[in-house]
Parts: structure tokens; sequence; C-alpha cells
């Protein structure tokens, strides 16, 4: 009766986290789109992208953008690009194109035909180049890349003039068609804007629109030697596409006025673009070089490990798409920098989890339990619910027999006050099963390791409930020996121990904070025989112990890994905070 009770006082807090969250989260994006349909702009048409660099796997702040873009041009009748910048062959390769179509897709999102790459517009940015070389608006440079900076200037200095700047149309024409042919080494010469070196925004002062490079390009290969800047390439590429509302992170806010600039030099249509701060979570990057630095040094086991912030990360731990679109829903859109703590992902989960789990019983640490007054030849099937926040999934038979195994950590020689698990002498109920007493204990002589319980049974409690309500105050979980199969099972923990990861002291690096208990791997876990059947990347609730989700990448069915994609706890104060920092 209790545990109903309690079951009753945990839902109302449930409840409670929806009706904060159920007035929509700020999005100043929409009002914008709406004001601009009020006003007939772009004859009321949404056009917007999500265009990734394949230079990595997508993390969970990509999903926030991917949810945006998708998300308001479905919300609006319109359309959604996915597009590659892939401007940068020398960090670019097909696996992250790959990846991040796949990621997408499980997300939930349907670019239909409309796949672009940066790349497809190689030639055509080429011409706009003429163009604006043709303009007296571009100049072939032979200063390099050193010389480039310093004569930059700084925020509080103005930059200087190249000494090529006044070079003729003609010979900027001639240069940089030959550029293209490749008659230049890789680094000898520049095209650049001529814009304005006095500029006090450092983006406008003459910015490099290509540089000489001869790398394979993933989709050209050899064809070309000079590649477009992504400043160059990004503002025209929307313009291309026709993309109305050009959504990005906060940091091309400055070059926001260089991108209007080419637009408005080359007369061709006029995307908008809108910036929004990025999302941050606690105890984890975001950053996908930083990504890539744990990934080559060994210390995740891939982009797709499931301690990595990555879609894919997050997908082979157990994350469902359902939860990581309802967190994204969630946290809003604003403008300010801010940092989300990754309680609010993890509940979301929970949440979704929670209705979707069906509950199993698996032993991370398993002790014998003998049950002297049953009998040895015995054994009989008991029933569970499935899912008791949905009985349309049903009940399974479990077996139960003289020898279980229940939790190392749920027994107690010598129990602390208030000790409602199992002790010399005490009573407790096994979940589905019966109520058992604990009569003696053996233990390893030389180790003294506690290695078997004796127990009796009241064979008037089948199912967990006695005539008389006799109370027990603990319930466990527990698996017949002679039923249960082995199991791996991989716990995690946070990848980091410091909150902010990113922001370390100067002089130490990120990865100094990196937590070396993130991965604790139990090899001897005992299941119950439903279980035997499990595919992989199917999840379960295991009573008292968390969501698990069986490993997609290294279980087989002889010997199934689960990893913990989380446990059962959540903190309801903590997520107050951190609706209240994301509301921000
Ligand atoms: P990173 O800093 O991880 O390398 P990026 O911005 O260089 O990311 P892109 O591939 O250029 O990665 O990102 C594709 C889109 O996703 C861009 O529009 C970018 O603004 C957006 N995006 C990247 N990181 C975040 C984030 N943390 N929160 C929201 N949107 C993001
Ligand atoms: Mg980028």
């Amino acid at each position: 009766m209790k545990d109903n009770k309690r079951k009753e006082k945990n839902k109302d807090k449930t409840e409670d986290v929806t009706k904060a969250t159920v007035t929509p989260p700020p999005n100043f994006i929409r009002d914008i789109i709406e004001k601009d349909r009020k006003e007939g702009k772009n004859e009321g048409r949404v056009h917007t992208r999500f265009p990734p660099e394949p230079n990595g796997y997508l993390h969970i702040g990509h999903a926030k953008s991917i949810c945006l873009n998708f998300g308001l041009a479905e919300e609006y009748g319109g359309l959604c690009n996915l597009r590659f910048d892939d401007t940068n062959p020398s960090r670019e390769d097909v696996e992250y194109v790959d990846s991040i179509m796949e990621d997408v897709r499980w997300l939930g999102f349907d670019w239909k035909d409309r796949l672009f790459y940066a790349s497809d517009y190689f030639e055509q940015l080429y011409e706009y180049a003429l163009q604006l070389i043709k303009k007296g608006k571009a100049y072939a440079c032979d200063l390099s890349a050193d010389e480039v900076r310093e004569y930059r200037g700084t925020l509080t200095e103005p930059g200087k003039n190249s000494p090529y700047r006044e070079r003729s149309i003609e010979e900027n024409v001639d240069l940089f068609e030959r550029m293209r042919k490749g008659e230049f080494p890789d680094g000898s010469r520049t095209l650049r804007a001529k814009i304005d070196m006095a500029s006090p925004n450092l983006n406008m002062r003459d910015p490099v629109m290509y540089r000489i490079l001869r790398a394979s390009h993933h989709r050209t290969g050899d064809k070309w030697c000079i590649y477009a800047t992504y400043d160059w390439a990004h503002g025209q590429s929307d313009s291309i596409e026709g993309i109305t509302h050009s959504i990005c992170t906060l940091e091309f806010e400055d070059h926001r006025p260089l991108y209007d600039w080419f637009i408005e030099q080359l007369g061709i249509f006029h995307s908008q673009q809108i910036e929004f701060a990025r999302l941050n979570l606690s105890y984890t990057i975001m950053s996908k070089r930083k990504l890539l630095e744990l990934v080559e040094e060994g210390h995740v086991g891939g982009w797709g490990d499931p301690r990595m912030p990555t879609i894919s990360g997050l997908r082979r731990r157990g994350y469902t798409s359902e939860s990581i679109r309802d967190f994204c829903e969630r946290i809003g859109v604003a403008k300010r920098e801010s940092t989300v703590d990754i309680v609010l992902l993890e509940h979301c989960l929970r949440e979704d989890l929670n209705e979707r789990a069906q509950r199993m019983m698996v032993v991370l640490r398993p002790l014998r339990l003998v049950i002297d007054n049953y009998p040895e030849d015995q054994e009989e099937e008991l029933d569970a619910v499935n899912n008791p926040e949905d009985p349309s999934m049903g009940t399974r038979k479990i077996p139960f027999s003289r020898v279980l195994y229940i939790e190392k950590e749920d027994f107690r020689e010598d129990p602390p006050k208030k000790w409602f698990r199992l002790a010399p002498g005490q009573e407790v109920r096994l979940k589905h099963a019966y109520y058992v007493t604990c009569t003696d204990v053996i233990k390893d002589e030389r180790t003294g390791e506690v290695v078997e319980l004796h127990c009796t049974y009241d064979p008037e409690s089948r199912g967990g409930w006695t005539k008389d309500e006799r109370r027990v105050r603990g319930t466990l979980h527990w698996v017949s020996s002679s039923h249960s199969f082995p199991v791996e099972v991989r716990l995690y923990d946070y990848l980091f121990t410091a909150e902010n990861p990113g922001e370390t002291e100067e002089g130490s690096d990120f990865k100094s904070s990196l937590n070396p208990n993130s991965l604790d791997i139990l090899s001897a876990c005992q299941a119950e025989p439903s279980l035997k059947e499990a595919e992989p990347g199917t999840r379960y609730q295991f009573l008292r112990q968390g969501y698990f989700c069986v490993d997609t990448a290294d279980s087989v069915p002889d010997a199934l890994v689960f990893n913990r994609t989380a446990t059962l706890r959540d903190t309801w104060a903590k997520i107050e905070k951190a609706l209240k920092m994301s509301e921000k």
C-alpha cells in the first residue's frame, strides 16, 4: 500500500514538471518569422536549412539546431534543406557525411530531395568571385598568411592596406584564373574582398575569399586547387537555395555585415541571418575539435561511445529521439549564452522511458540466497506486470525456485538503523514472489566475505502479499539461479568531473577533468530468462537499477551487453533549477 502512495506522490511531481513547461518556451525566431509572414516578406515563404560541416559527428548542440530548422519549416508549412558546408577538404570526410545523414534521420527529420553540398556551388562561387573582381571589389593578394594577419590590425588599431590592393581589374582577373589553373604554389596568393581595412569590424578588413590548397576533396576530387573560405561560401549558398531565414549561432553575428555586403554587391537573393545562443550542457563539451581529440587520443571508444555527447553516442547509450526532441523544445531559443543542466536532458529521457520501457529483473552483483524450507525439486512460475504505467504491455512469467540471486548490496550483516533490506532475522518482500526472512549467513573462511544467505519463506505470501497484511519495508529484485543467465552490464558516469570542462583555468586543458571512473564494467550479472531474446537497441527498466539498452555494437545473442542509459533517480529540485536556467 505504502508503495502505491509513494508512487501517487511522485506522479504529482512529474505532472508539475510538465505543467511548468507546458507554456511554450521562448523562441524569438518564431516571432521574427510571424512578423515576416504578416508583412508578406518572401511571399510568406519559410525556407530554412541545417548546414553542418562534415568534419565530425553531430552532437546534442547540433540537435538543437536541427530541431529548430526542421521544426520551424514544419510549423509554417515550409521547407528545410540539409546542406553540407564542405569547403575545407583537409578536415572533411565521407564517414562524417554518412553519419550526419543517419543522425538527422534518426532524430525524425526528412530533407526529402533537398540534399545539397556547398561543393555543388564551387563553379557558381567562382563566377560570383569573377563578378566582384570585375566590379573592382576583389583582388589577388600576394601576402603570406602571416602577413595578412599582421596587416589586419587589432580591435583597437586599424589595419593597413595590402600593397597589392590597387592591382588593375585585368591583372586580378588574370591572376585569379591562373590560381584556378594551378600555376601558383599553395599559400602563395589569395583572393580578397576589397572592403575597408579601417573598419571597426575585423571581418570587413578585406577578408580572404579563396586560398590555394592542393587537397583532394571528398566530392570534387582534384578538380580544384583553390577553395572558398567559409565566409565566402556560406551566405551565397543560402542565397542560391532561396533560404529565407538563415539561422545560426551567435559567433556569426559579426560576420553578418560581411555576408550582407557580398549579397548586395552581387545583387542576388537576400537570406536573412538570425543568430541564437548555442546550447551548452553541463559536464560535457560541444566542440567537434575537442571531441575529435578525445577520439584520436583514445580517451573514448570512438565518436559513438555511449559517454559521448554525440547523437550516435546518445543513441547507443539508449536515448530515444523523442526525448532529445522534447529536450530541445523545452530549453527554448534565446539570444543569451547559458549552460543547461544535464539533469534536464536526463529527466526528458526518464519521462519517455518510464512510459515505454518494459520492466525486468537483473542482479548486477549476485549473492546466492537459499530458501531452506522451499522443496529442492520444486519450481513455479510467477506473474509479473511488464509496465505498471501501461497495462497494455501485459504480463510475463518469472520462474522461482529454491536457490536465487539477490543484489550483494541488499544485504548487511550489521545493518544501520532504518535498514529495510535484508539482514539477519529481518523479513523482506521478493518482488512478484514471496516474503523471506534471513536465518543464516555463510562466509568465505579465508576472506570473511559473505558468500551465501539462508532464508525461510512464507508460502502464504505468494505474489508478494500476506493475508494478515504484515508489513515489510523492503522489496528486493532477484532471479532464480537455475533459470537466470549471465550478462555484461556497463555503468556510465559523466565523462568529465568539472561542471564546465570547456572553461578550465589558463594553462590546463579540458582533458584535465576527464573522469577516470566514467565506465564501470560488470561482467558477472544475472538476468531473468525473458531477456534471452533481447534485441540490440531495445530498452528496458531493470527494477531498482535504472534504464538499460542492449548495446548495438558489442552485444551478441550468447553474450548480451547492456548499457545503463540512466539511473532511476530524478532530482526535482535540480530540474527546477535547470528549467529556470534555460528560461533566462
Ligand atoms: P563545433 O563548434 O562543435 O565544431 P560548428 O558550429 O563548427 O560546431 P557546424 O557543423 O558548422 O559545427 O554546425 C552546423 C550547425 O549547427 C550550425 O548552424 C551551427 O550554428 C549549429 N550548432 C553547432 N553547435 C551548436 C550548439 N552547441 N548549439 C546550437 N547549435 C549549434
Ligand atoms: Mg562551423
